[in-house]
């Protein structure tokens, strides 16, 4: 029998979900894993408070059609829970209604649960790469079976959300923004990444690739009809074939180097076999978010120095959009955005560039998409100490140049 990691591709045909759910499931065995009267978590991606056609969140039609299928074995329980990245009190429950999951847990008697409202528990993170403990749900640990329900968007810091980086949902609220500080670094972020999966390490996992995002994601973004449902269990086999689905390059999101160092899974395609539908069946290229050039064949230290210096993002707000809710700046993990003096129509909050990580979190959770990242790429060169000392090397070598051809002629 091959070792190799299965992963089963099915096209989502005639808005039929739940036949391209239960085909990949078949494709991989799922049916394997599960027993009669098991306690069954479902992890979707519940970002933000957004409607299922803003393509924000794990799609109803998608957690639907595994509820039903997990029902088929006749669980004790099946639990669904995520933590959103908003740290306001309530603000999971909100995003739980809007994204319509709420409503369908209702209908299928799952509980459906913020990780924050169930009992607490630390755990231990082994082999750690950044983080050595996680404060997480207890449902982690009592959970027979742990279904991974990520979606497939554009990250502006981690380029991809899909299996690894859905995880981070189970570490709770405020939790995620102390993180983001102390982990403030692409690659220190990317190893708590891995670390957080770790600990969960979900048995089964089934992408949406219903609707998806590009671009600004992962809630800002275009939205992009793929029409694919992914299934499989090896999270950083998964999440390489969603980068060759996507048209991005594996190496560039991080997080799957860092899993794959942590014998999560493997990012070898020849270690990876696809069942049912290829890769080039569904393949659409998505537009990517203008983040550092981590590929560039040069020393981590040196293309992080080099990312950081012409990649550096501004932060701007739309006065059109923004409605002063005050997201942005209770979560900023630094308190780089300070809110207007009057909360009034037309005032937007002040972004402080020198305590800025660039972490993306204001983007990711306004609810009005007034946040953007604007990139200038000569103006970051040209106002960096390397810019300024390159500008006067060539300025002495001109002078020098030009009173060496006067001397001559
Ligand atoms: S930018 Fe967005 S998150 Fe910040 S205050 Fe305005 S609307 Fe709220
Ligand atoms: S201003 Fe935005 S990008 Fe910068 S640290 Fe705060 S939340 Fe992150």
């Amino acid at each position: 029998m091959s070792d190799k990691s299965k992963i089963a591709i099915q096209k989502i045909q005639s808005e039929n979900v739940q036949k391209a759910v239960y085909k990949a499931l078949e494709l991989i065995n799922a049916g394997e894993i599960m027993k009669k009267d098991q306690v069954i978590l479902l992890k979707p991606n519940i970002l933000g408070a957004k409607p299922p056609e803003r393509a924000a969140t794990t799609h109803p039609e998608v957690v639907k059609a595994v509820i039903h299928w997990v029902k088929k074995y006749n669980p004790k329980k099946v639990y669904l829970c995520d933590s959103s990245g908003t740290s306001k009190p309530g603000a999971t429950e909100l995003a739980m209604k809007e994204s319509g999951l709420k409503a369908l847990c209702d209908e299928e008697s799952v509980e459906c649960i913020p990780f924050e409202k169930t009992e607490r528990k630390i755990y231990t993170v082994d082999d750690p790469l950044e983080i050595n403990e996680i404060t997480s749900s207890i449902l982690l640990e009592k959970a027979d079976i742990i279904i991974n329900l990520p979606k497939i968007k554009t990250h502006g810091q981690c380029l991809l959300t899909c299996c690894i980086k859905n995880m981070f949902g189970t570490i709770l609220l405020g939790n995620k923004a102390r993180t983001h500080a102390k982990s403030a670094l692409i690659d220190r972020f990317s190893a708590a990444l891995a670390d957080i999966y770790s600990v969960s390490k979900p048995h089964l996992t089934v992408i949406d690739g219903y609707l998806c995002q590009e671009g600004k994601g992962p809630s800002a973004g275009d939205v992009v009809k793929l029409d694919v449902i992914i299934a499989g269990y090896d999270p950083v086999a998964l999440d390489t074939v969603v980068c060759q689905i996507t048209g991005m390059n594996p190496n560039d999101v991080i997080h799957l180097k860092k899993a794959e160092d942590k014998r999560l899974g493997t990012m070898n395609m020849d270690n990876i076999e696809i069942l049912g539908n290829s890769v080039q069946d569904v393949y659409r290229k998505f537009k990517i978010p203008k983040i550092r050039p981590v590929s560039a064949p040069l020393p981590r230290w040196l293309a992080n120095y080099l990312g950081n210096l012409i990649f550096r993002a501004t932060v701007k707000f739309n006065p059109d959009k923004c409605r002063l809710c005050a997201t942005c700046w209770e979560n900023c993990p630094v308190d780089a955005i300070i809110p207007p003096k009057e909360i009034k129509k037309g005032n937007i909050p002040k972004w402080n560039k020198k305590k800025c990580i660039t972490c993306y979190c204001c983007v990711e959770l306004c609810p009005y998409e007034a946040v953007d990242f604007k990139i200038n790429y000569a103006k970051n060169v040209i106002f960096s100490w390397t810019g300024i000392i390159t500008i006067a090397i060539i300025t002495i070598l001109s002078f020098l140049l030009f009173l060496w051809v006067a001397s001559i002629s």
